[in-house]
């Protein structure tokens, strides 16, 4: 099984505390972008040898393209025998209109919409252009048309106190998704809220901040139904996402669109996030091939496995890696197993789910530099 990703580089606006590679939308630009992915998928459709399962067309904000681009964009891209279709929206974009044409002309069965707040005062601080009603109205207009439904939300934002988390978690809960995808914020370099937080205007939520949310987090979510499964992904039950597990478990993906990455399986390549070059390529001989080393391959192996509850399985690593990287691998784990951080059970270990906050520190312990 394989899958494709599309990476839509427009949004209306740049959200305070984003770094992914998106530019305004204009309509001119849309179109020449959907032209150059159109040919890009021609170009490359032979390098997944397996057959395409998922289809995920995230960004940016693919609901952010004018109609007839994203129908076009979706004409070209598989959709027979494709069991997850995912697109991604904004709540601003949501309406009926909307959503009835993704159900009468196109194969998209599941949508992942980012919320991030269901507080009005959180939602303007970090520049989002929807309010808490818009949102939950969007999450009701697309459950009502039988969408499978992602929601995404944000913790340790500025000003935000473990109260104001809790609505907001429950808030999004009353509205039973079918997924949540939830991150602690991060304050990336080269984004609006990084540079308020050098310049002294917000400050990073503490780690007992941090802990706390995390602990309502899983404590609401278990309560509600859902499966932890992933550091930052909560599903119910037969609800995981296909198509993001595939990242996790290394399935072959081909990733479309300017900084988008691909993997073949054992090679990985990305497009550089340029639009202009892109366009002007007609998305052609566009990605850069990575060459990754047996020690960067073991190192996605480990920091993958310990993302998600499977945990590392070690008679995989043995085949993929050797038999010295297997004792290694168990040797570090039974360290972290003896002080109750890590689990050891039918030949897996993996991080106990009260420990993931703190994840970045004990992969570390295992990785090879
Ligand atoms: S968070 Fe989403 S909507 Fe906001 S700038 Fe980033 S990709 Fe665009």
């Amino acid at each position: 099984m394989a899958g494709i990703y599309v990476h839509v580089p427009f949004c209306h606006a740049k959200c305070a505390y984003c770094d992914f590679y998106s530019k305004p939308v204009h309509a001119a630009d849309a179109e020449k972008y959907v032209i150059a992915l159109i040919n890009e998928l021609a170009a490359r459709r032979n390098e997944l040898s397996e057959s395409v399962k998922t289809v995920y067309i995230g960004g940016g904000t693919p609901s952010s393209l004018p109609a007839r681009s994203l129908l076009r964009l979706m004409e070209a891209l598989p959709s027979d025998g494709i069991t997850e279709y995912t697109i991604e929206v904004n709540p601003e974009d949501v309406s009926h209109k909307f959503v009835d044409m993704l159900k009468k002309h196109t194969p998209v069965n599941r949508i992942s919409m980012g919320v991030q707040s269901l507080r009005d005062d959180e939602l303007r601080y970090i520049g989002r252009r929807h309010s808490a009603k818009q949102a939950i109205d969007a999450a009701n207009i697309i459950k009502g048309a039988g969408f499978s439904l992602s929601l995404d939300l944000i913790y340790g934002l500025p000003g935000q106190t473990a109260g104001s988390w809790q609505f907001s978690l429950d808030s999004l809960l009353a509205l039973t998704p079918e997924h949540l995808s939830c991150y602690l914020l991060s304050y990336e370099p080269g984004t609006r809220l990084n540079a308020m937080r050098l310049s002294g205007k917000v400050t990073e939520a503490p780690d007992s901040l941090a802990a706390d949310m995390y602990d309502i987090l899983t404590s609401a979510t278990a309560r509600a139904g859902y499966r932890h499964y992933e550091i930052s992904n909560f599903a119910l039950p037969g609800h995981e996402a296909v198509h993001n597990s595939s990242y996790w478990n290394l399935t072959p993906y081909l990733g479309l669109g300017p900084g988008a990455h691909s993997f073949g399986g054992h090679d990985r390549s990305y497009n550089p996030s340029d639009l202009k070059g892109y366009i002007e390529a007609s998305g052609i001989g566009f990605a850069i091939k990575e060459t990754e080393t047996d020690a960067e391959r073991f190192n996605d192996f480990i920091i993958t496995s310990l993302r998600t509850t499977n945990g590392i399985d070690l008679e995989r690593c043995r085949v993929l890696f050797g038999e010295d990287r297997q004792r290694l691998v168990s040797a570090t784990a039974g360290q972290f197993v003896k002080s109750g951080i890590m689990w050891l059970a039918d030949g897996k270990t993996g991080i106990c789910e009260k420990h993931w906050l703190r994840s970045d520190s004990i992969m570390v312990e295992f990785i090879e530099v």
